[in-house]
């Protein structure tokens, strides 16, 4: 009965790992961009090849068996290291990646073929696959700070790494016993069986759950972005005034609307590409001027808007002033002899039940009488009681 439980849970580990190389190998196809996916895929697929090769073919003593699968599992923790790190944009040292692998793979080469020691090789790769994994945990330390997928990936990492130095001397116990890989049906050799499956799982869902959601960011960045400025997008406008609209009591939220002067001229006389990179830069601009509360979005062409929370009327004219002569002053990288741009500004301030149309209109409307006093200026509501900046 035991024994019939051991080979079932001796079969499902392999079984896992394909699954979860196919999985992942699936994903790279359709998101070629991620090169982790395919190193992944590959980590799993070793680890597959590697379990497999020890229930085809039991190691013998000095039979080889014993060193293509160490090969094999050493190459799959690499391929584990490399994919956790390449998902994060970093990469492992040589020696964490190369040299010592490579010693490793030494070692369980003259333990299985010059003198033959399963407690030897029991003790090399379980010890050496958790130093390879765990030369990559500095660098992944970062994600315990990251979102709830990041946080549950890395503890189930440290986990899956460091139960590597236990299961070494749960592992012991029987093969001291009998030098030979077909282990004894004894409790600990369930429970290392069963252990083994529950991580590879664990750890294969929590990296696919990670790069879902490294995924559905990415789309959302793509979609709430405005690709040449990188300001918000229209729709992150609507979306995230929604949550400023109504105000907090006391609170006003106010609005700069910003259009460039004679853009047209520039696109006309500099092209089209020299105009891109003019709106890249007043986007910059913009961004580097503001609040990190206040949201700057590109409305369309060569039209701006900042949103304003907890701001009052003077406090944005003032806002927009500073820009307005920040943009004069500023030399464009893409215009010959960096010529300079100037934008109208337009302010408006919430009013009691008003919604982000109603206030954009008002603002549109200030802007268009900047537009007609010359350019280059602020202009506002002249009810709004406020004196002219200069
Ligand atoms: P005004 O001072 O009255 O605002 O004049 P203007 O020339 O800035 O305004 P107009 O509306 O006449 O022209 C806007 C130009 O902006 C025309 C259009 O080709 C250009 N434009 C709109 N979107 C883009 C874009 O994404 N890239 C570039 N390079 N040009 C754009
Ligand atoms: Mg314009
Ligand atoms: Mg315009």
């Amino acid at each position: 009965m035991l024994h019939d439980a051991g080979l079932f849970l001796a079969l499902v580990n392999p079984a896992i790992a394909s699954l979860l190389a196919l999985c992942f190998l699936f994903a790279w196809h359709h998101e070629r961009t991620r090169p982790h996916l395919l190193q992944l895929g590959a980590c799993y697929l070793l680890a597959a090849a590697a379990i497999g090769l020890q229930i085809a073919w039991p190691p013998r003593a000095g039979g080889g068996t014993a060193t293509v699968a160490g090969a094999l599992y050493l190459g799959s923790a690499v391929l584990m290291l490399r994919g956790m790190l390449a998902r994060i944009g970093a990469r492992p040292d040589r020696c964490a990646a190369v040299a010592l692998p490579l010693a490793l793979f030494g070692m369980v080469a003259w333990f299985d073929l010059a003198h033959p020691s399963l407690v030897a090789r029991i003790c090399i790769l379980n010890v050496g696959v958790a130093l390879i994994l765990l030369t990559g945990v500095a660098s992944l330390a970062r994600l315990r700070t990251g979102r709830t997928v990041d946080r549950v990936l890395f503890w189930v990492y440290l986990v899956f790494t460091l139960q590597f130095l236990p299961r070494t001397l749960l592992a012991l116990a029987p093969a001291a016993a009998h030098d030979a890989i077909v282990l004894p049906p004894a409790a600990c050799w369930l429970w290392l069986q069963a252990t083994l499956a529950l991580l590879l799982l664990a750890l294969g869902l929590a990296l696919l759950a990670a790069t879902a959601q490294d995924v559905i960011d990415d789309l959302r960045h793509e979609r709430d972005t405005d690709p040449l400025t990188q300001l918000h997008s229209r729709r992150s406008l609507e979306a995230l005034a929604a949550r400023q609209i109504p105000p907090r009591p006391g609170e006003s939220l106010s609005m700069l609307l910003c259009d460039l002067d004679f853009f047209k001229f520039i696109n006309d006389n500099y092209g089209h590409s020299a105009g891109d990179a003019v709106l890249a830069q007043v986007g910059r601009v913009i961004a580097a001027g503001i609040r990190r509360r206040d949201i700057a979005a590109r409305l369309g062409g060569e039209e701006f808007v900042v949103l304003l929370p907890d701001t009052p009327h003077e406090a944005a004219l003032q806002l927009a002033g500073r820009l307005r002569e920040t943009l004069e002053q500023t030399s464009m990288e893409a215009l010959p002899g960096m010529r300079n741009v100037t934008a109208s500004f337009g302010v408006a301030t919430l009013r009691p039940g008003e919604d982000l149309e109603a206030l954009l209109m008002r603002a549109d409307h200030v802007l268009y009488a900047a537009k007609s006093n010359g350019r280059n200026c602020v202009e506002w509501e002249r009810e709004a009681g406020l004196p002219a900046l200069a």
